[in-house]
């Protein structure tokens, strides 16, 4: 065991106190102080390449938004019942960035509260209560959202409300995935009905990253909310994780496929660490919550997280995060896809902006190995390169950086996990 005692104790002492159920990343876990930009700093002062976290989106402890939080918590920091310039001006400001019909915003704490209260503004408005997730889907912890989230394993069952559908897995199976995909669904909301399961909506992570980043081609979706609308549900575009320009193709993923969604929930880089989410809809569907229902939340958009998130946003415009992330993704992509051409334990490269997906096979078959991408993530996190895995096997390795990641950042992280290919 190679982990130094003092990470040990603390190991101890945090199962003591948390139990079992809250596991660390890494075989030798890691324990950071500090961090700015993209590296971070362990106890001993050691630095690491952040490749994988995409909480602090603009770079972990950006000047500007620490600047901001700082700033308005000297200021005023209260529940969300007074009037306040920031909150509403903030609201305004995210508005903005979504096609006209989104006209309307609730925020929240976290992304599960933000797809919980999704669920309730589709179940009002749609009269229904089936919902339809991708078959390894990640939507959140609550009692209702996880039983729209399968990602749990068995021990957490899903709603009887629930179906689950294939993610649209352009890597593993041969039909068009859009049209399949479309097909699934709707075989889905025959079988709710056969149930006597009235459908209210899919919800869909736009970029499917927990069932292994799935993005292309463009415009895939296209059906399948074609299908949803049909069958008088609502489509509820989960952009917690490709949202605030990680696609670098603009804001939220769903433009990717030019559609409309009828609800958008957002969280983790929203306030680059700060606890801000949201749910965006339209008028209509807005109105059918609000006349049976009030809603507040204590924490959820106070004054201190939306100067955070609107610092946020001032970044991602000074700095020209978006650009960025398409050109240096579209580096990242050309290397892995290099990589992929020299070792054949890589069986496919799937990538957006600076969101990419390496997914590990027994060489000559699509049989994921689970082993390998564990392997990968231990042995860069002792060179000192953080990402992790995603996809219902595990074998897929999750890239997903803070935007300010360079072309150099992308060749750190190639040439390591080339040269740990080369010697495993
Ligand atoms: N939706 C997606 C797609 C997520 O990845 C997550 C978090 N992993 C959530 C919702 C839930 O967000 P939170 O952890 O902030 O509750």
């Amino acid at each position: 065991n190679t982990t130094a005692p003092a990470t040990r104790a603390l190991i101890e002492r945090r199962r003591n106190t948390f139990g079992d159920g809250v596991p660390l990343f890494y075989r030798d876990p890691v324990h950071f102080v500090s961090a700015s930009g993209v590296w971070l700093r362990d106890r001993d002062g050691l630095e690491y390449l952040d490749a994988y976290n995409n909480v602090p989106s603009v770079g972990h402890c950006h000047p500007h938004v620490v600047e901001a939080v700082s700033k308005q918590a000297a200021t005023l920091n209260t529940h969300t019942r007074y009037l306040s310039d920031v909150v509403t001006s903030y609201a305004e400001r995210l508005l903005g960035t979504f096609p006209r019909g989104l006209s309307k915003v609730l925020f929240t704490s976290s992304g599960t509260e933000s797809v919980d209260l999704a669920m309730r503004l589709a179940r009002l408005y749609t009269g229904g209560s089936g919902f339809i997730v991708t078959r390894f889907a990640y939507h959140g912890h609550s009692t209702a959202v996880a039983e729209i989230t399968p990602a749990f394993g068995p021990g957490v069952p899903i709603g009887i409300n629930v179906r689950l559908v294939d993610a649209p897995d352009g890597y593993r199976q041969d039909a068009p995935v859009g049209i399949k995909f479309a097909q699934d669904v709707a075989a889905a909301i025959a079988d709710m009905e056969r149930h006597g399961i009235k459908f209210a909506g899919l919800i869909l992570d736009t970029v499917c990253s927990s069932d292994g980043l799935f993005v292309d081609p463009p415009g895939f979706l296209q059906d399948v909310v074609a299908t949803v609308k049909r069958a008088g549900g609502v489509f509820v575009a989960d952009e917690v994780q490709p949202g605030f320009g990680r696609t670098g193709e603009g804001m939220w993923g769903f433009e990717r496929h030019r559609i409309l969604p009828d609800i958008v929930v957002m969280g983790k880089p929203m306030g680059n660490g700060m606890p801000i989410a949201a749910t965006v809809t339209t008028a209509d569907i807005m109105q059918a919550f609000t006349d049976r229902s009030g809603y507040f939340n204590t924490f959820g958009g106070n004054t201190v997280c939306c100067a955070a998130a609107s610092a946020v946003l001032d970044v991602i415009e000074s700095e020209g995060l978006i650009s960025n992330a398409k050109e240096t993704g579209a580096h990242l992509k050309r290397g892995l896809e290099q990589l992929k051409a020299q070792h054949q334990s890589i069986g496919d490269i799937r990538a957006i902006g600076l969101y990419a997906a390496v997914e590990f096979v027994q060489p000559g078959t699509k049989n994921g190995d689970t082993e390998m991408a564990l392997d990968v993530v231990n042995e860069l996190r002792r060179r000192r390169v953080l990402i992790s895995t995603c996809g219902p096997q595990g074998n897929i390795l999750k890239i997903r950086p803070p935007l300010q990641f360079s072309s150099e950042n992308c060749d750190t992280l190639v040439t390591a996990i080339d040269e740990i290919l080369r010697i495993r």
